[in-house]
């Protein structure tokens, strides 16, 4: 089953693909922007198409000629969209797919459209993706510090015949071939991120709000509570250490109390049957289960999602994460 994964640096991609190539960003939001900005930075010629509002203006103060998302795409020889996933299948049908002749890319920054069939892009177009794995100024900062963030890419379909130095050069444009792009699918890369969101967010999130929860019912006070589990950012930071040097790796940062504790208690912090519950959250996303539920709750204007926001917005953690704000930041007055 396990594969060599394939990894993309600036040596594997010839920016000479992207000569002569209009790159339209359709949306200006957080990838919009620092896409087309690395990318123009990068020698290639970029339009932005959107919706006269704040974003579009934006981008015309940057400098890029700015147009309706009709026009950005019909000069595109790349059209990336870059709006929310849950408004690109209007946009595509109504306005991208008059404009996608022979030739063009159209690529995405995640998968979910095409991986579930809510766009289904002519067969000689290319369809592909360059996802930072990065919010939208991460991927600035690194780019304009001459580093670059690590990205995702795949080609789902190679009308061309030239998909894959497309994406590449592509990638490389935006500073991901710097420090890595790895090769997936538009199917792994949905996945994948739909089991973070659905399991390992979840999961991570209740212990914390649960052990808040205990722990207050006990007797310890709440905005102490917040600070130890993770308003004072060691959590984070421990996460941080994670992603530099292993999970494991990182327990040499703790002390050797911590860490026989940790080590000790592994096995008793989490009931059994965590492998039938991971099963049950993969086998919706990938039966296509979750992506209808979520059309359907958007169909009907997210009553469910704005309830759930709502209680969630209600929980004590709230005012114990305010009050704590409130006293560090006049401590730090
Ligand atoms: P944002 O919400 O930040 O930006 C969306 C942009 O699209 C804004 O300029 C918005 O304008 C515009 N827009 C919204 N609706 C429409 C519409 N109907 N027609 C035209 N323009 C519209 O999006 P993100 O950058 O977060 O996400 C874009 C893509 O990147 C998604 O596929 C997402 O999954 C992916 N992605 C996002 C990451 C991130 O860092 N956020 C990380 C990796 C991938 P306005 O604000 O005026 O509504």
């Amino acid at each position: 089953m396990a594969r060599a994964q394939r990894v993309y640096y600036d040596a594997d991609a010839n920016p000479e693909v992207l000569t002569g190539s209009t790159v339209a960003i359709i949306g200006y939001g957080n990838q919009g922007r620092a896409q087309a900005l690395n990318v123009r930075d990068s020698g290639v010629k970029v339009v932005v198409g959107g919706v006269p509002d704040e974003t579009l203006e934006q981008a015309e103060e940057d400098g890029f000629p700015t147009m309706s998302v009709r026009e950005a795409a019909a000069r595109g020889d790349i059209v990336c969209l870059l709006i929310p996933d849950e408004v690109q299948q209007q946009v595509y049908r109504e306005e991208i797919l008059p404009h996608l002749e022979r030739g063009k890319a159209l690529d995405f920054a995640h998968g979910y459209n095409i991986h579930y069939g809510f766009i289904v892009p002519p067969k000689e177009t290319d369809v592909i993706m360059v996802a930072p794995r990065m919010i939208g100024v991460g991927v600035r900062s690194a780019y304009v510090e001459g580093r670059g963030v690590p990205a995702f890419v795949a080609v789902q379909q190679d009308g061309s015949g030239e998909a894959w130095p497309r994406t590449l050069a592509f990638a490389r444009a935006m500073g991901c071939t710097r420090s890595g792009a790895v090769e997936t699918t538009f199917a792994e890369e949905t996945e994948l991120d739909h089991f973070s969101e659905h399991f390992v967010w979840p999961a991570l999130y209740r212990v914390l709000v649960e052990s808040f929860e205990f722990l207050t019912d006990h007797g310890y006070q709440p905005e102490t509570v917040v600070m130890e589990l993770w308003a004072s950012k060691e959590a984070a930071e421990v996460l941080e250490r994670a992603a530099d040097v292993g999970i494991f790796g990182q327990v040499d940062f703790h002390s050797a109390t911590s860490q026989y504790g940790t080590l000790t208690r592994w096995e008793r912090a989490l009931p059994q049957g965590l492998r039938e519950r991971m099963a049950a959250a993969l086998a919706e996303i990938r039966d296509g289960s979750f992506a209808r539920e979520w059309e359907t709750e958007r169909a009907a204007g997210r009553p469910v999602f704005a309830r759930l926001k709502e209680k969630a917005l209600r929980h004590p953690v709230n005012g114990a994460e305010e009050r704590l704000r409130d006293v560090i930041r006049a401590a730090g007055d």
